[in-house]
């Protein structure tokens, strides 16, 4: 490896991190030491996968305050793990979270990093930056911002992530000689309010030293991924009233949606080849909007539909009693229609025709 030895090349970032540090409540005051909460971290760190710090800090003190131990956490039924996450998206983080506080609270903490990366959804990154930052063991934690960093101190063409078992051959001296912790959250810190994907060179500690910067070639390393088009789709989503009741899928136990509640919905395609019903239409209760996610976009079309009676529902669906729904987990597509029903003001439209409502929902539905 060509490279400047990481300890001088890294020195200026843990004083500038000492200047500049945020004030997080995950992060320990000493540095030095191994952290007096690593369950602690491990939030923080799960939380912060995927999701802005601004949106997870109220999530993570709402969660100590909820679940201060992993023991805590691991005694908690699903659906309350899940409704204290609701809104943080990615909900298989929560489940890992659960079961890896199951394994911390059953067998203590691992003593080293292979230990770490077998509990449930710690990968390379996450088992390193928790060795890291929780028990100062130096573990050079990789993730979107510090390759981004990297490739740009080191001049690393092409995807620095194949790089990757390189970079941290080079970068553990750097965590022995700054300390584990703070250098790992320094860089982590550079990448997040500095070197972001359009860098404030001008604000870096590492300016004199960056060869991109040298280069002036900040702006195309690393080359931007080629993202896929989104695929698009659009839906209804239905909230089906009756007699206090609403209709809602049950939770699936395996996959992305797994612990979720969720409403019905009916793709736009297929409510337009019914044959409408007299007084089906108009049913749109409120204006839509687009829900963006990591592959797709989905034109939403919320529902309120107010029946007379309940009607047998279809296999995975079931009647809740309305004054539930605030206590159940819903996902955040699901959350906005449950708002938009408990918003004050809000006139559901009557059904006007509810016996070919129902033939076309429970067809729909079933
Ligand atoms: S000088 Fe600019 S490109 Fe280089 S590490 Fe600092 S912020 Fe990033």
């Amino acid at each position: 490896m060509p490279w400047p030895a990481a300890p001088d090349l890294l020195a200026p970032l843990a004083p500038w991190f000492g200047r500049v540090r945020r004030d997080l409540p995950w992060r320990a005051t000493d540095l030095d030491a191994p952290h007096p909460d690593p369950y602690a971290v491990l939030v923080s760190e799960l939380m912060l996968q995927q999701t802005q710090v601004a949106t997870v800090v109220p999530y993570f003190n709402r969660w100590l305050a909820r679940f201060p131990t992993p023991q805590a956490l691991a005694e908690a039924d699903e659906d309350t793990v899940h409704k204290a996450w609701e809104g943080l998206g990615y909900y298989r983080r929560a489940r890992f979270l659960k079961a890896a506080a199951v394994s911390v609270a059953a067998e203590g903490w691992p003593g080293d990093l292979e230990g770490l990366a077998q509990l449930p959804g710690l990968g390379p990154y996450t088992a390193a930056a928790v060795g890291a930052i929780a028990f100062q063991w130096p573990a050079p934690a990789l993730d979107g911002n510090a390759f981004r960093v990297l490739a740009r101190l080191l001049l690393i063409e092409g995807d620095p992530k194949i790089r990757a078992a390189d970079l941290r051959t080079w970068l553990a001296p750097a965590l022995e000689a700054h300390g584990p912790s703070r250098l790992t959250q320094a860089i982590m810190e550079l990448g997040a309010t500095v070197c972001a994907p359009t860098p404030a060179c001008g604000a870096c500690p590492l300016a004199d030293a960056c060869a991109a910067r040298q280069a002036e070639r900040t702006g195309e390393i690393p080359p931007a991924g080629k993202r896929a088009k989104p695929k698009e789709s659009a839906i209804w989503l239905v909230a089906m009233e009756a007699e206090g009741y609403l209709l809602l899928h049950a939770p699936a136990t395996s996959g992305l949606l797994a612990g979720l509640w969720r409403w019905p919905t009916i793709e736009a395609s297929e409510l337009a080849s019914q044959t409408p019903a007299p007084g089906l239409v108009p049913m749109l209760a409120w204006p839509g909007w687009t829900q963006v996610y990591t592959h797709r976009r989905e034109a939403v079309s919320p529902l309120h539909l107010r029946l007379g009676t309940r009607f047998q529902a279809a296999e995975g669906l079931r009647w809740i009693p309305a004054a539930d729904l605030s206590a159940l987990p819903l996902g955040q597509r699901d959350q906005r229609l449950r708002d938009l029903l408990a918003t004050p003001g809000q006139t559901p439209l009557e059904a006007p025709d509810p016996a070919a409502l129902i033939r076309a929902c429970a067809t729909l539905l079933g």
